[in-house]
């Protein structure tokens, strides 16, 4: 299976960094969120292929939840996670315009099965994101992990890999240092660090420094920004 973007929602912690670490080491993009509402604000900043949602959740709730993303995407696929196995919450959840169902505790196996029947019924009707993004000479391949820039190689250590390729999949998208922030380092802003400009300079210099045409812009006081014009 290609790489693909999955967003779990899930507030108990162990399962979600369960399953975050079981799909990054199949090859997947993970993002988590703890809490409906932050679920929701990451599922609106980037583009996901499929969504795993729990059903009790602060903030928004899963039906919630999926309702919420039902608006914006109504093709996405979306899983629910539910402690519960009465039927009335199936029903309330595909009433919600979840895909599918798994009952706590599952088989991380019987997970991975669901994602791909999912998957190849979407996959159909949507050209796959593929294995590299590509922004003007810029290439990252998410494979192999290279970066090459007009077919030189560019050696990221991996924080600015991701980094970079968050950036890459929010191309022509400005991000606040607060969306970075909570993405490429999990942590909630902090004022008082630098670190982002920190890393943003690191790339600047591996990544534009030595071409005419530069791809990460600075949008003073908002935040930054990849584009290719
Ligand atoms: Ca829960």
């Amino acid at each position: 299976m290609e790489e693909i973007a999955i967003l779990i929602v899930e507030d108990e912690k162990k399962i979600a960094d369960t399953l975050k670490q079981g799909l990054s080491e199949n090859g997947h993009f993970v993002e988590v969120a703890y809490d409906g509402n932050i679920g929701f604000k990451i599922f609106s900043s980037m583009k996901f292929d499929l969504v795993i949602l729990d059903i009790n959740l602060p903030g928004m709730n899963g039906y919630e939840l999926c309702k919420a993303i039902r608006v914006i995407n109504s093709n996405i696929p979306v899983i629910m996670l539910t402690a519960m196995s009465d039927m009335k919450d199936k029903v309330d959840g595909y009433d919600a315009g979840a895909d599918d169902y798994l009952v706590k505790p599952f088989e991380f196996r019987e997970l991975l099965l669901k994602i791909r029947v999912l998957l190849k019924r979407t996959l159909k009707q949507h050209l796959p994101i593929g294995n590299i993004i590509k922004v003007s000479d810029l290439e990252m391949n998410l494979d192999s992990k290279e970066v090459t820039r007009a077919g030189k190689k560019i050696n990221l250590t991996a924080k600015e890999f991701q980094l970079l390729e968050y950036l890459l999949r929010n191309r022509n998208r400005l991000l606040s240092r607060a969306d970075i922030a909570v993405h490429v380092w999990e942590i909630d802003f902090d004022t008082n660090t630098n670190v982002i400009d920190v890393y943003i300079s690191y790339l600047r210099n591996k990544v534009d420094k030595s071409f005419d045409q530069k791809l990460i812009h600075t949008q003073v006081g908002m935040g930054y920004i990849l584009k290719d014009k």
